[in-house]
């Protein structure tokens, strides 16, 4: 039964990514050139080397391609617009990503407004938060994109049901509640500052949890039969004899599994669709730059 009860981001996600790929050829042969994703990573961030390092990958594995551009930890944020600004008019790159956090005494927002809307493939851009926010197409930020799609997969039409999204970022909560009012749900978006957060997740069809505080979630708080979306990456300190601590997500997965009608792991669940949908848009960005019919 536990099987059918977690929702298999990591298999849902490589489909994705093989449907994108399966798209490359038209547009390659319709342009003479295969759509470009250009990732800038500015200083060297472990964690951000590592996801450079898998965005590269995939990028090249969906027949995209793939430009690496890495900026010095000590290079100026000028030097940084400077690069976006010669990525906006390089006709072979249709998607810009700028991995975040940028090094301290970098302003993220002035950054993320010099790129140009349509090459936003992260959909920060204030441009494309306000399309998202009105109900026009827009370049939506990847993780709740992926997020929505898990959930469609899973019930289908969500028209009328209630969610209540833990979190407010810009990257992840905000979109999140417009995509899912876009989708006719009762849309409750919780916080550092919500009071009696359980009782305001007990009354959720579809929880999204997206907070960074490991396990916060638990089985208690949940209505039974609720979907529950784990967006939370967190490593647990290292048990005895382990190298590394474990990752868990903002869910109690032990406590709320057993009384989710599906429920998304950490890890397998929503990391993987991050990706796949970071290349959707990159896609989705090509098509439209060259004036093509954009694939469903
Ligand atoms: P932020 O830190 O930007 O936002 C966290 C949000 O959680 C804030 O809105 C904050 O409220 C709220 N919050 C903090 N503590 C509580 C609390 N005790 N009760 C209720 N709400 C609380 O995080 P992100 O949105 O960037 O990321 C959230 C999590 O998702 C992280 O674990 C991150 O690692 C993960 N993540 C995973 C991705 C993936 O690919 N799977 C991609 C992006 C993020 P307030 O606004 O009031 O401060």
């Amino acid at each position: 039964i536990i099987d059918s009860i977690i929702i298999d981001g990591k298999a849902f996600a490589a489909i994705l990514r093989e449907k994108v790929a399966s798209h490359v050829p038209a547009f390659t042969s319709a342009t003479g050139r295969a759509p470009g994703l250009a990732v800038i990573l500015v200083g060297d961030d472990p964690a951000s080397n590592v996801y450079v390092a898998s965005k590269h990958k995939a990028t090249i594995a969906a027949g995209m391609q793939s430009f690496e551009h890495r900026l010095p930890a000590t290079a100026t944020q000028n030097q940084l617009i400077d690069l976006v600004q010669k990525l906006n008019a390089d006709e072979n790159v249709d998607g810009i990503l700028v991995q975040l956090p940028l090094p301290g005494g970098m302003d993220d927002k002035a950054v993320i407004a010099a790129i140009n809307p349509e090459k936003d493939v992260d959909g920060f851009h204030v441009v494309n938060a306000g399309k998202l926010a009105v109900g026009e197409d827009a370049l939506v930020p990847c993780t709740p994109l992926g997020c929505l799609m898990l959930l469609k997969d899973r019930m289908g039409d969500l028209s009328g049901q209630e969610a209540v999204i833990i979190g407010r970022s810009n990257i992840v909560g905000k979109p999140m509640a417009q995509l899912l009012l876009n989708e006719n749900c009762t849309v409750t978006l919780a916080h550092s500052r919500t009071r009696d957060l359980e009782n305001v997740v007990r009354r959720a069809d579809i929880v999204v949890a997206a907070v960074g505080r490991a396990e916060m979630v638990k089985g208690s708080w949940l209505k039974p039969g609720a979907v529950v979306i784990d967006v939370g990456i967190n490593r647990l300190a290292p048990a005895d004899g382990e190298a590394k601590g474990r990752l868990v997500g903002d869910v109690d997965f032990a406590e709320a599994a057993p009384l989710s009608r599906a429920i998304t792991p950490v890890p397998g669940g929503v990391g993987p669709m991050t990706i796949a949908c970071l290349l959707r848009n990159c896609l989705v960005a090509a098509y439209r730059r060259a004036g093509l019919t954009q694939p469903k």
